[in-house]
């Protein structure tokens, strides 16, 4: 029995996959979250298994399902590209699932999805011109112009994370830049990853924190602290770059570490030395749904407010 209304999401992170079931109103009739296994094979066998489980949660099968995922579908291919998670990469991700659910199944970047979910009925309500940028695991980018998520012929609009940071500092050690997996060096996702922000760490102390602690331990150690304002700078000058090219309104943040409160108040006052502009109103503001955000903007895929060439 399909409930009108329902729609299911599925976030897929590189640490987490997230679930939700929206009614029409909204409202998350059932919310399920777990740790992303190690194996291609693995991954689309417990997407299956998240599906089953949340839709026998709210007591119904066959809800229109959309799945949020790092990289892109190469439109060339049908196969999935430009993904942090590598083991995804060349797979027909797809095709997989349809497989393993029986029925369609809606894929989009998880980027795209975080700007789906904020423009809908998030901090992105309105608003004409929004950037959405992810800060977990991976850093990717969405960009939103006139009330839709732009899409692109290659399926690349807003992948930020892997053009290079910007205006880089020789005394801290940004000249070439760390290693990146897609075989560049010194990509913005390098530095502002949550895995970016432990490298940073360590290289300049010796010592190997987690992000988490890191931030937690910013209050009351110098060397934290430090390595979180070189993060601050880091992410002005990589969003500057961003509102130099399409002057977006509102930048929303996505991912664990835009949990951190202080990048709000930071992040703007660095920013300004950096845009190409007399005064910057451009607003910063985490994701209104929080973690849920990408699961949430996932359940709405089919609701068209993806905006591909062949829509313009
Ligand atoms: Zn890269």
């Amino acid at each position: 029995m399909v409930a009108a209304g329902l729609r299911l999401g599925i976030d897929l992170g590189g640490t987490k996959i997230a679930g939700v079931v929206l009614d029409e109103n909204g409202d998350e009739r059932a919310v399920r979250r777990i740790a992303t296994p190690g194996g291609y094979g693995e991954i689309v066998a417990a997407i299956a298994g998240l599906i089953g489980e949340l839709e026998q949660a709210v007591g119904y099968r066959g809800l229109p399902i959309g799945v949020g995922h790092p990289g892109a579908i190469s439109p060339a291919s049908g196969l999935l590209k430009n993904a942090n998670s590598i083991c995804l990469n060349g797979r027909p991700l797809q095709r997989d699932l349809q497989t393993a659910l029986g029925r369609p199944v809606t894929l989009a970047n998880d980027a795209n999805c975080l700007g789906a979910s904020e423009l809908f009925d998030g901090a992105g309500v309105g608003v004409c011109g929004l950037f959405a940028a992810i800060l977990g695991t991976g850093v990717g980018g969405a960009i939103v112009i006139d009330g839709r998520v732009r899409v692109g012929p290659h399926a690349i609009a807003g992948e930020w994370g892997h053009n290079p940071l910007p205006w880089p500092r020789p005394d801290w050690d940004e000249l070439p830049g760390p290693n990146c997996w897609c075989g560049r060096r010194g990509c913005i996702e390098t530095w502002l990853s949550g895995p970016g922000l432990t490298a940073d760490h360590r290289r300049r102390t010796g010592t190997t924190m987690s992000a988490e602690t890191i931030v937690a331990a910013a209050a009351a150690d110098a060397d934290a602290l430090e390595t979180l304002e070189r993060y601050e700078d880091r992410l002005a000058r990589a969003l500057a770059h961003v509102i130099n090219l399409f002057d977006p309104e509102l930048v929303v943040l996505g991912g664990g570490l835009s949990r951190v409160a202080r990048l709000y108040r930071q992040v703007p006052q660095r920013w300004s030395r950096w845009v190409f502009s007399d005064v910057v109103t451009t607003r910063l503001a985490a994701a209104r749904h929080g973690d849920a955000s990408g699961a949430r903007g996932a359940a709405r895929l089919g609701q068209s407010l993806l905006k591909r060439p062949s829509a313009v």
